[in-house]
């Protein structure tokens, strides 16, 4: 995980339902928490903030998903509780 800049989302990582979105800068598909995606302020800008990390500039939806981001899946199996 990178460095943490962002600590308002830090509380969200844990125990969140998670919506996968395929970023068009890595083709990642990452995890995002649901919260994210009906923020408004997230939206205004359209960049969603993954749970691992990465900003995710969100792929169109009619393209396909990408591959499983593998940071994203290993945070949401260790973190189900
Ligand atoms: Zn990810």
């Amino acid at each position: 995980m990178g460095r943490a800049e962002r600590g308002r989302t830090e509380s969200l990582n844990r125990g969140r339902p998670t919506v996968s979105v395929t970023c068009i800068a890595d083709g990642w598909a990452h995890r995002v928490p649901d919260i994210e995606l009906t923020s408004e302020m997230s939206q205004s800008d359209g960049y969603y903030q993954a749970v691992c990390g990465h900003r995710v500039a969100a792929a169109s939806m009619v393209e396909p998903d990408g591959r499983p981001c593998p940071l994203c899946t290993e945070m949401c199996r260790t973190t189900r509780s």
